[in-house]
């Protein structure tokens, strides 16, 4: 009895200095002092373990049941113990007892033991004491939850806009992107459809249909480059064929097939019916016939009238398909009216080109009547007036303008006279 009386004060004097501790750390923490559970778990144990009297050696075992029960009681009751004076457990095994249920608790994520001194808002639980009284503390906290949840429901209905946004985003970009992928198609449909030119050369040839192949390769970069490339390329296979073109009109004339020379009479370069141009001629309007019409279209402007060239300078090739379009819609006698043959288009002079909308309406408008009177002042005169048909083969066309020169131009518009009448030649077809 007297070892197991002694044993037993050993372990009462421990087990109080275990409640000394705990209660020395829940002076300043939140267990001892705050949770009624946890302290009534403690007495029970201690009262549990007192009542054990003489299990001597169950004491160990009785001391860590109860520790642990009191220990799980104050960790439901807190998640939080403060230990500021560790100093004070004087006592080794209760330390290391006490120590390891702390671990343990620690280890289940109930417990943030915070060092002396280091004791932040972030690792320490709010004290409920703490909690304001007065009424305008709660009404700051009401206000404080209500605009909580304002802000929630504001950032939710803000997500959902971004969402909205963002579905509205990606189909409008897909739906740009099915439009750019049928311009694609289009254009690569529209560009194999469109032949290069047969006079161009093999290299344009295969450079186009390079094009026309990586139109609709996406691979080959974005929609715009590739039609962009492709225009390109399509407008150097013109080149090509016109340059071309042009080369073979030369050969034939070197040949001695079309070896005429074209016609100056007093210094005027005459293309009528009559007088031919060869069909190697005209290399696009000329300088003196661009700036003119931009001195003339410029002064129209300022009066409110607007000019622009409908139709320029055609080749010797174009004037070939030209006129056997109208030759074959209205007959060749009817289409020798109002256009030329081959090489006897003033188009292909380069000092010729027809105004704005090319039809006899033209010359009732305000801006065909000012170009009646004025024309001659920038040097042209509208080449074929009206009832002048017999001299110059052709119907009235208001719209077609002759670069002549301003001194020319002048002595013929006041003379009243058509150019073949002016000059005294003829316009008829050999
Ligand atoms: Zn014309």
């Amino acid at each position: 009895m007297g070892a197991n009386r002694k044993d037993r004060a050993i372990a009462r004097r421990t087990f109080l200095g275990f409640a000394a501790v705990f209660t020395t750390a829940g002076v300043v923490g939140t267990i001892t002092t705050d949770n009624a559970k946890a302290r009534a778990a403690f007495d029970d144990a201690l009262e549990n373990w007192i009542a054990s009297g003489d299990a001597v050696d169950e004491t160990a075992s009785a001391f860590t049941t109860a520790q642990t029960d009191a220990v799980a009681a104050a960790a439901e009751g807190s998640k939080v113990v403060e230990v500021t004076n560790p100093e004070m457990i004087d006592d080794s095994a209760t330390l290391d007892a006490l120590r390891a249920s702390l671990d343990a608790l620690v280890a289940a994520g109930l417990l943030t033991i915070v060092a002396p001194g280091e004791v932040t808002s972030e690792t320490t639980a709010p004290d409920p004491r703490s909690t304001p009284e007065a009424p305008e503390g709660r009404d700051a906290q009401r206000a404080e939850a209500q605009k909580l949840a304002t802000d929630t429901a504001r950032l939710t209905e803000e997500a959902q806009a971004t969402e909205t946004s963002t579905a509205d985003l990606e189909a409008a970009t897909a739906t740009a992107l099915a439009d750019i992928d049928a311009v694609v198609t289009s254009a690569a449909n529209h560009g194999s459809a469109a032949e290069a030119p047969s006079l161009a050369s093999q290299e344009t040839k295969d450079a186009y249909a390079a094009a026309v192949a990586a139109l609709t390769d996406p691979a080959s970069g974005t929609a715009s480059a590739r039609i962009s490339s492709y225009q390109q390329t399509w407008t150097a296979a013109q080149d090509s064929h016109a340059a071309a073109e042009a080369a073979q009109a030369r050969g034939n004339t070197s040949g001695g097939d079309d070896d005429i020379q074209p016609t100056y009479i007093n210094g005027i370069l005459i293309a009528n019916k009559t007088y031919r141009l060869p069909s190697w001629y005209g290399n696009g309007l000329t300088g003196d016939t661009l700036a003119a019409f931009e001195r003339m279209r410029a002064e129209a402007a300022s009066l409110g009238h607007n000019l622009w060239i409908a139709s320029g300078f055609r080749s010797y090739s174009t004037q070939v398909k030209v006129y056997n379009s109208y030759a074959s819609r209205d007959g060749s006698a009817a289409a020798d009216r109002y256009s030329a043959r081959p090489g006897h288009s003033e188009h292909q002079s380069g000092l010729a080109f027809d105004l704005n909308t090319i039809t006899e309406a033209f010359g009732y408008t305000p801006e065909g009547q000012w170009v009646a009177a004025n024309a001659h002042r920038f040097g042209f005169i509208v080449r074929y007036p009206q009832g002048k048909e017999g001299s110059t083969g052709y119907i009235w066309e208001p719209w077609h303008l002759r670069y002549l020169g301003v001194d020319t131009a002048t002595a013929v518009y006041n003379s009243g006279l058509s150019l073949e009448e002016y000059l005294g030649i003829t316009s008829v077809y050999s």
